[in-house]
């Protein structure tokens, strides 16, 4: 398997440091919900996984939430003013940690597949690794929190290994926000003090209590270590993450006595744009799944939509493309639809043809995650049972829904179960209607099941549904 490395930005041949491959995914900050930018995010995510899966290896994957950061602290307050902050915090984050799990399941991902983890119970573990960069001079203490040094991880150590970004000329400048501008590295917070009304943890340093919470980067240093080891496999993330935020991960995990390697690769998605600019919630630009619902549209539409580029390239979202992967969809769909329709010719030939085109679009997911070329083989299989609807072989359609399932979750087979058995009476009357050229009657029954969002075609081997 191929994958390009934000490390060496190359792509370079994957191979697993352990017989299990270990993936960390930057999870959500749960004070909302995700924009569609996020949930393509985790789309890849997912495809990632199951990539590895195909690749034959087993995997464990670990995703984190972020309930305790400023975004969280804020919004918690504002909507519950009467609670102990601390408990408004949780009631925010639980919330929106289901409304998350609820969407990424929406749009196919696999939620058993992942191991969530929550920083609000990992902060002894958190503190933990604070007091040993403090102990070896990596970090040191300020009025407003606990700093990582780059000054000094620089004596041992190379800081910008994966952002290749300039180090600030005065090098002792601090930056208390977790999301600062990217034109240089500044000492940044791993915990902050205690601001009023917010809530904190208790923090003892050097006998003295320290009362805060951590700060963004050292939630993921110590969520991924703590449950996959160190150095562990595979490290992904939007492209916005790759700094500060990875390389700051990358920086407390290696700093000090620690072993040099953090992640042996970080694989990065690029944005889905609107209009051509980065969908985010400050740029008030951005889509949410139930807008996507509201016009009508599946979810799964979207992963599809998702899955036609390459996930270093970035998309524009657009109503058009989302029709476009929904037709995309309904023509898979309507092939997968027809092993309830027609007879099994158990045509060996035609297994063979699309065994081999099912081994092309696995050698496109294998080489870096290329779905959009793995979908061009997976249309071309379409083709072949569209044109052979007379003599088709179910064995095939069976090995086409599966691969479609375990390698890209569009969960095909689920979605294109039978028709009732009263939907079957209903064109049972219309091909006798339409043997006594009663044509209004046949067009009578056409139009109800039409209205039960089942469409019928006349073929050369009878009548053929097809869900819209
Ligand atoms: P956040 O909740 O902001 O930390 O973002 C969650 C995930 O979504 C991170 O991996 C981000 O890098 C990723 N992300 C943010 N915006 C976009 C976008 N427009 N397109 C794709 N991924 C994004
Ligand atoms: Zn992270």
């Amino acid at each position: 398997m191929k994958l390009f490395s934000s490390l060496s930005r190359t792509v370079d041949d994957f191979s697993p440091l352990h017989d299990v491959v270990r993936i960390y995914s930057c999870g959500p900050t749960v004070y909302n919900h995700a924009h569609i930018g996020n949930l393509s995010a985790y789309i890849f995510a997912d495809i990632l996984r199951r990539t590895f899966r195909l690749a034959g290896y087993s995997t464990k994957h670990v995703m984190n939430f972020t309930d305790v950061d400023d975004k969280t602290i804020r919004d918690s307050r504002a909507k519950y003013p009467d609670l102990d902050s601390t408990e408004a915090l949780k009631k925010l984050t639980h919330y929106y940690e289901k409304v998350f799990l609820d969407e990424i399941a929406q749009v196919g991902n696999d939620n058993n597949a992942v191991d969530f983890v929550r920083a609000t119970e990992n902060i002894v573990d958190m503190q933990d690794l604070i007091r040993k960069l403090l102990a070896e001079g990596v970090a040191y203490l300020a009025e407003d929190g606990i700093y990582f040094s780059i000054a000094e991880y620089q004596k041992t150590r190379v800081y910008g290994r994966l952002s290749h970004i300039e180090i600030a000329a005065d090098t002792r400048s601090r930056v208390d926000n977790d999301e600062y501008d990217k034109e240089s590295a500044q000492d940044f917070a791993l915990w902050k003090a205690q601001k009023d009304g917010e809530p904190a943890w208790d923090f003892d340093v050097d006998g003295k209590n320290f009362a805060g919470r951590p700060g963004w980067h050292i939630e993921c240093s110590v969520m991924s270590v703590k449950n996959l080891g160190q150095p562990f496999d595979v490290h992904t993330g939007g492209v916005d993450l790759i700094f500060p935020h990875h390389e700051n991960e990358i920086a407390q995990s290696t700093a000090g006595s620690q072993p040099a390697q953090y992640a042996n690769f970080f694989v990065h998605n690029e944005h889905l744009l609107v209009d051509g600019k980065k969908m985010s919630k400050s740029a008030h630009n951005f889509y949410t799944l139930p807008d996507i619902l509201a016009k009508d549209f599946d979810a799964l539409d979207f992963r599809m939509l998702v899955l036609q580029s390459h996930y270093r390239s970035a998309t524009n979202f657009s109503w058009d493309n989302l029709t476009a992967a929904r037709n995309r969809r309904r023509n898979w769909r309507n092939v997968a639809e027809l092993r309830h329709q027609t007879p099994d010719s158990g045509d060996d030939g035609q297994t063979e043809i699309v065994n081999n085109l099912l081994d092309e679009a696995a050698a496109a997911l294998l080489n870096d995650i290329d779905t959009p070329n793995a979908l061009k083989f997976l249309d071309q299989i379409v083709d072949i049972f569209t044109n052979h609807i007379d003599n088709l072989s179910h064995f095939a359609l069976d090995n086409f829904i599966k691969f479609i399932d375990d390698n890209l979750g569009l969960d095909l087979c689920n979605c294109t179960s039978d028709i009732t058995s009263a939907q079957y009476d209903f064109i049972k009357l219309r091909a006798v209607a339409r043997d006594q050229k009663d044509w209004a009657k046949s067009d009578e029954i056409r139009d109800e099941l039409l209205n039960q969002g089942i469409e019928i075609k006349d073929t050369n081997i009878g009548q053929i549904w097809a869900r819209e």
